[in-house]
């Protein structure tokens, strides 16, 4: 199998992968968890605290404005990339950190006793555990959607859930980390909103691999971290309809997030700054647009077709496995491979698969009511990028086979 993207044209762009790992080629298979960063937003870090570090904010002298300008650009060039204005962007330090800002704020304020909040059984704890939090504060209730065999949704339960009266959030992820199951958004946010549910998209999986116009899907939340996206660690995004961050509560207090501040009370600034309290991530955030500004000169469409087929040559060398199982069967799915293999425990398989170069992921995933519902403790997971090639792709076949052989 042999694909037409230009990957070596692309590998040369990020340093580390000339590396080793364990003294073998390293072949970087885990952008599940962490993308690796183009030389470009690394340059792009050491040129801010090189040559513009400063505080931003009612700065008044060159180098202050000059931080400001560049941190403003930063959340201009991201809002193009996804159709959305600035206004609406608010920084924080990843998907988490978005999703716990939405489930505080916008979730405290919507939800009554009584009220549902609906998820799914794919969701990553980062879904899940912020919307319990408000669930127990506000008296509302959870509503699971189940997960089918081979890794979708069932939507006709999913379609129920948002017909009860009751129901006032959907939170979903865009992409499983754990199947790649891709759901179908459009149609679930145009059920939803038929319904008056409000949706909220955790997109960590899917921003890192397609252009995502965030107005024509028109979901009222977006979450992500810079960390997947080719960007750097500590930096990520919450998106909201202006209508909604207008009308949320600040969730942290603090400095550059008021208008007044008095001991009989404060006023707030408006979004997103409301949601931004302290000093931000300033580097981090022009390292993140500095990644978007990469990705807009790759063809993502046919990048994701190179991912495709390297999933596909890896599921067809490790079909011929016996005892192969792979978690997540759906004929669109991202190129997330999570399988487990009869009778051989997932973390000795990625410990001989280090031995072998090649960086794999085990465990639960963060998804553990995803592990119960498959009846696994955890998985072996491999994850493709962009800048991965055919022979990492067959080496990680070879090397599990190489993996089994030895522990059988
Ligand atoms: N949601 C999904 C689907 C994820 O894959 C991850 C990261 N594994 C997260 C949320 C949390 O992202 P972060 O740790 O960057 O906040």
């Amino acid at each position: 199998m042999s694909s037409p993207f230009p990957v070596e044209k692309i590998r040369a762009d990020f340093p580390i992968l000339k590396g080793n790992n364990r003294g073998k080629p390293l072949a970087y298979l885990d952008n599940a968890a962490s993308s690796q960063k183009p030389k470009c937003v690394i340059d792009s870090l050491s040129n801010f605290y090189e040559n513009t570090n400063s505080n931003v904010h009612r700065g008044t002298y060159e180098l202050a404005e000059k931080a400001e300008n560049e941190y403003t650009q930063a959340r201009s060039l991201i809002a193009n990339w996804f159709s959305v204005n600035p206004e609406e962007l608010v920084f924080v330090r990843g998907t988490t950190e978005a999703l716990n800002l939405v489930a505080n704020s916008f979730g405290q304020s919507i939800l009554n006793q009584g009220d549902s909040i609906i998820l799914t059984e794919m969701e990553h704890h980062a879904n899940i555990v912020p919307w319990q939090l408000t669930a127990e504060r506000t008296g509302a209730r959870i509503l699971t959607t189940p997960v089918l065999p081979d890794g979708s949704l069932d939507l006709d339960v999913l379609y129920s859930h948002l017909q009860e009266p009751r129901s006032k959030i959907l939170s979903l992820c865009h992409v499983s980390n754990t199947l790649g199951t891709t759901n179908p958004l459009p149609s679930i946010i145009k059920e939803a909103k038929e319904h008056g549910v409000k949706v909220v998209i955790d997109g960590a999986q899917s921003a890192p691999h397609y252009r995502i116009d965030l107005r024509s899907l028109d979901c009222d939340f977006f979450a992500f971290s810079g960390h997947k996206t080719f960007g750097p660690m500590g930096i990520g995004i919450l998106y909201g309809k202006s209508e909604h961050l207008h009308n949320m509560a600040p969730w942290q207090g603090g400095g550059d997030m008021i208008e007044e501040v008095s001991f009989d009370g404060s006023s707030f600034a408006p979004p997103p700054q409301r949601f931004e309290a302290g000093t931000p991530n300033v580097a981090d955030a022009i390292g993140l647009a500095e990644a978007f500004r990469y990705l807009s000169e790759i063809d993502l469409p046919s990048a994701s077709l190179h991912e495709g087929l390297l999933l596909e040559n890896a599921r067809a060398g490790l079909q011929s496995i016996e005892g192969f199982i792979e978690h997540g069967t759906t004929s669109d799915k991202a190129a997330v491979l999570s399988f487990s293999i009869d009778g051989i425990h997932p973390h000795d398989l990625a410990t001989l698969l280090d031995g072998e170069g090649i960086a794999t992921r085990t465990g639960h995933h963060c998804c553990q009511p995803l592990m119960k519902k498959l009846g696994v403790e955890a998985t072996a997971r491999a994850s493709f990028a962009m800048y991965n090639t055919m022979d990492e792709s067959e080496r990680l076949v070879s090397a599990v086979r190489k993996a089994v052989s030895v522990l059988r």
